[in-house]
């Protein structure tokens, strides 16, 4: 399968969502942060402002003296908060693998959604939908997002930092390597501002004097050399972050009246393993365990598991085992009040597992 990554970043978060709030704000210098007259310092500031040279972190006195007619305003961190969700969602509802960066930049795996016959025919393919987020985004929340295309995170991020705001970037695999070269060594992932002295001081300042680069790279930057010289040709094998919200997918069901009916049990556990497998596919994941729970009238609860060696990506596994479990148990002695499934030790299925040395 083509890996087609796309990176969504918010233009001036803070600043806009105060602007779309606000209309007395809009196509003004909007400074989030502490007024100039008191200690602190600048959180967000929106286009018109950064023309000022004002930027994020800077002491809020100096942004005062850079940007005189500045608009001040309190961070509301709960109302971005809010606002992220929201459009987290709408990244979601594509049927997008995400990873969350920040408050407003995720990464979207739409690998399953975008195959063509080769990798940059499946890149093309997300043109459309990044197109189709942007709008969305837009129509719904009043907001700009800008978007990076290609076929891993290193490049996706690159890709949406081109151009900002409210941008659409493809980085195609045919491209990416002459792509990179103008650009300084500090775009790549890992580079930061004393990686990029060392590189300055051996005369590497950009993305194509390390491509260039006929030394060891290890004697710059020590074991991240080899690291290095991949991204430098734009190859970055980093799979997304999932996170450990998603241990387990599970479903339960109480019944109206407790029943020991294995017609019923068994369209219980169909349904519920359908609605798994679904969950499971839109993270690539498969299962290796599979737990049934079931509560009695008197509220006794017992759960039982089962683990196997491949994961388990289909709904008729996930029931098969779930409907083994019952009967294996013999759970079913009495009426059941509630029946619940469920899956976890979740992986990619077919990936390797790391040998543990
Ligand atoms: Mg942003």
């Amino acid at each position: 399968m083509f890996r087609v990554i796309l990176h969504l970043d918010m233009d001036a978060f803070y600043a806009s969502v105060e602007q779309r709030d606000d209309p007395a704000l809009r196509g003004q210098p909007v400074i989030v942060g502490s007024p100039p007259t008191q200690r602190g310092v600048v959180c967000a500031a929106s286009y018109e402002a950064r023309k000022f040279g004002v930027r994020s972190a800077m002491p809020s006195a100096t942004a005062g003296r850079l940007c005189p007619s500045g608009i001040f305003v309190r961070p509301r961190m709960d109302r971005y908060r809010e606002e992220s969700r929201a459009i987290m969602r709408i990244v979601a509802a594509t049927g997008a693998v995400i990873e969350q960066m920040s408050i407003d930049e995720a990464y979207a795996d739409v690998s399953a959604l975008c195959q063509g016959p080769d990798a940059d025919a499946s890149l093309l393919q997300a043109m459309p939908l990044a197109r189709k987020l942007k709008e969305q985004i837009r129509a719904e929340r009043q907001l700009t997002a800008t978007i990076g295309v290609a076929a891993n995170k290193l490049l996706a991020k690159i890709a949406s930092d081109h151009q900002k705001p409210d941008g659409l970037t493809l980085i195609a695999e045919r491209d990416k390597v002459q792509f990179l070269r103008p650009l300084p060594v500090r775009i790549l992932f890992g580079v930061g501002k004393v990686t990029e002295q060392v590189l300055q001081r051996a005369g590497v300042r950009t993305v194509g004097d390390l491509q260039d680069y006929a030394g060891d790279l290890r004697a710059l930057v020590g074991s991240f050399g080899p690291k290095l010289k991949q991204f430098a040709f734009g190859e970055d094998d980093r799979p997304l972050e999932l996170g450990d919200d998603i241990k387990s997918i599970s479903g339960e069901e109480t019944f109206l009246k407790d029943t020991d009916d294995r017609k019923i049990l068994r369209a219980c556990l169909r349904e519920q393993a359908a609605d798994i497998a679904t969950r499971l596919k839109r993270r690539r994941l498969g299962a290796h365990t599979v737990q049934v729970k079931v509560r009695y009238g008197d509220f006794k609860t017992l759960t039982r598991q089962i683990s196997v060696e491949e994961p388990l990506t289909e709904a008729n596994d996930i029931y098969r085992m779930g409907c083994v479990l019952l009967s294996r148990g013999k759970l079913v002695s009495r009426p059941l009040r509630l029946l619940g499934l469920g899956v976890s030790n979740l992986r990619e299925p077919g990936a390797q597992q790391l040998p543990l040395f």
